[in-house]
């Protein structure tokens, strides 16, 4: 069985991010960039099916600028047998993702999607739901806990207040949550070798999708700050101040 996993680049998570002076969104020239933590996981998982001889193959694929080679050669570093990225310079949305992804599965023929439940940059927790639609494929999503026997999957998910385990049927898209796994760090020697394997390039329009964007971001703006608070000494100094303010009736 084929796996075809996703990562995304995004900002590091350690990183402070730092709004656009235009507001046009946020600054990433000169910042850490990592793999979406959601997504480590996916390929984390998707590595130990293969050591488990459940899979055959895992391929894993970013989309995006040429900067994403470098998010790739982790992920062939931290198990993947090969690479795809699909090549653009313009802004992807979820359903364009979605579209792509689709695309590829159409080609690659894997009875398996595992991808992040979302991408700590936009966190719109969208892209897993849209493939499984547009495949029409059975999806189990936040998943913490993944068991295959043979053509039936059974998922654990975390939801509100609990876990709610489902079972689905191959072929299926599977998102992760925090707790799927504890994915490994890469070695230097598969660091080396990851350097050998294979890197697949293809665009959009080799694909026959279409990316053009379903919506505008209008401004970003960062957190309201919020203002320095006064220290007192005792509840009468509170009563005061509160007086002062005018908020006692
Ligand atoms: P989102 O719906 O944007 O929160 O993203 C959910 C998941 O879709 C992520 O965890 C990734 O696995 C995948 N994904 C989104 N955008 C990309 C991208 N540009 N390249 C590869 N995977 C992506």
């Amino acid at each position: 069985m084929k796996i075809l996993v996703t990562a995304k680049r995004v900002i590091d998570y350690n990183v402070k991010i730092r709004v656009k002076a235009d507001q046009s969104g946020v600054e990433t020239a000169n910042v850490k960039m990592a793999i979406n933590p959601f997504d480590e996981i996916a390929i984390e998982e998707a590595v130990r099916l293969k050591e488990k001889g459940i899979a055959t193959e895992v391929i894993v694929v970013s989309m995006g600028t040429d900067a994403v080679q470098e998010t790739l050669r982790t992920a062939l570093a931290l198990g993947a047998d090969r690479a795809i990225q699909v090549q653009t310079e313009q802004e992807l949305q979820p359903l364009a993702v979605a579209k792509l992804l689709s695309a590829l599965v159409a080609q690659e023929m894997p009875r398996l999607v595992i991808m992040g439940k979302q991408a700590i940059d936009d966190d719109c927790n969208q892209t897993g739901q849209m493939l499984a639609g547009l495949l029409q494929w059975p999806q189990g999503t936040f998943a913490s806990q993944l068991v295959i026997e043979g053509e039936r999957l059974q998922v654990t998910r975390e939801i509100d207040g609990g876990l709610a385990t489902i079972a689905l049927k191959l072929p299926a898209v599977i998102t992760t949550d925090l707790r799927l796994n504890q994915p490994r760090y890469a070695s230097l020697p598969n660091i080396m070798k990851a350097k050998q394997k294979p890197l697949a390039i293809i665009t959009p329009a080799q694909l026959g999708v279409d990316i053009a964007p379903a919506w505008a971001t209008l401004k970003v703006t960062s957190p309201l700050t919020r203002k320095i608070g006064v220290k007192l000494n005792s509840a009468e100094e509170l009563v005061a101040k509160l007086n002062d303010l005018g908020v006692l009736p």
